[in-house]
């Protein structure tokens, strides 16, 4: 217990708490011996300690297991066509919307939409966690607390676009949906001072009209998503009711009053679901 405390205290020094949450493996890139000059310890005993501290901080947060790591971000990044694979006609030069990214990495992608939960819990849970995950915001949920999302993003989340409003969007002639698309990559510029290229429509609704809307202000890829994760189950979108090498989990900012259970509640259940099955949670933008 205490030599795990005592790792923890070292690791923390080293990593400083700006790091991104990124779970790029330690040591082993500078060849045998070389190691980063100034390093405390050698490669191995890095990863041991990085390992230490991955235990430590699973069973502070009553993790069933801990997390898998992920594997370094892939140099060339997947290429991603319009609706997982199938060119939709007259959609080809439209942001491409899928809800898996074409990868042989056993890794999966954790997003999280709406924002009307602020638990700080959560967000000192996934920071020692190291879970990366994706934000999808939608203002009218958010305004109320922008400091909350501005500490998501100082540890390294990006925050990208759900709408002003949350608004069925395929209701909307063109123009309404630029609002409401628009608009939002206005705001989140404006408070957070980087301008989202990822964009989730609300209900995962959309039309052509959605996608022009969205390329009109700067989205680049429109991901949805494979399966939903809740505080006590996990809704599939597959037949095979299953996991695969690059689906995108979805799941809420949402509270006791939304579900039996907090933010963290939620986490240790889609957690225990994705490393019983070998996976890691990866950073959806080290794909894209
Ligand atoms: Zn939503």
């Amino acid at each position: 217990m205490a030599l795990a405390a005592l790792l923890i205290a070292a690791l923390g020094t080293a990593c400083g708490s700006a790091d991104p949450p990124a779970t790029k493996p330690k040591g082993g890139q500078g060849g045998e011996g070389a190691g980063a000059a100034g390093a405390l310890a050698n490669p191995a005993e890095q990863q041991k300690a990085a390992l230490q501290a991955r235990i430590a901080a699973a069973k502070k947060w009553k993790l069933a297991k801990p997390p898998l790591t992920a594997p370094p971000a892939p140099k060339t990044k997947p290429e991603i066509t319009t609706r997982d694979g199938f060119e939709v006609e007259g959609q080809e030069d439209l942001p491409p919307v899928f809800t898996t990214v074409p990868t042989e990495d056993k890794v999966v992608f954790l997003t999280i939409d709406d924002g009307a939960e602020k638990d700080p819990e959560f967000l000192k849970m996934m920071k020692e966690l190291k879970i990366p995950y994706t934000a999808f915001l939608s203002d009218y949920l958010v305004r109320d607390n922008y400091p909350y999302f501005k500490e998501m993003q100082a540890a390294g989340v990006t925050l990208n676009n759900h709408t002003l409003n949350h608004r069925y969007l395929p209701a909307l002639d063109y123009e309404k949906q630029r609002e409401e698309i628009c608009g939002q990559q206005d705001t989140i510029q404006k408070e957070f001072g980087k301008r989202p290229t990822l964009f989730r429509p609300p209900y995962g609704n959309y039309n052509q009209d959605t996608l022009r809307a969205a390329k009109s202000c700067g989205i680049k890829a429109v991901p949805l998503w494979n399966a939903e994760a809740f505080v006590n189950r996990m809704d599939w979108r597959e037949w095979d009711r299953d996991l695969h090498p690059g689906d995108i989990i979805l799941t809420h900012f949402r509270g006791r009053e939304d579900w039996k259970g907090t933010m963290p509640d939620m986490i240790r259940h889609v957690m225990k679901t994705v490393t019983d099955k070998g996976y890691a949670v990866a950073r959806l933008e080290d794909y894209l």
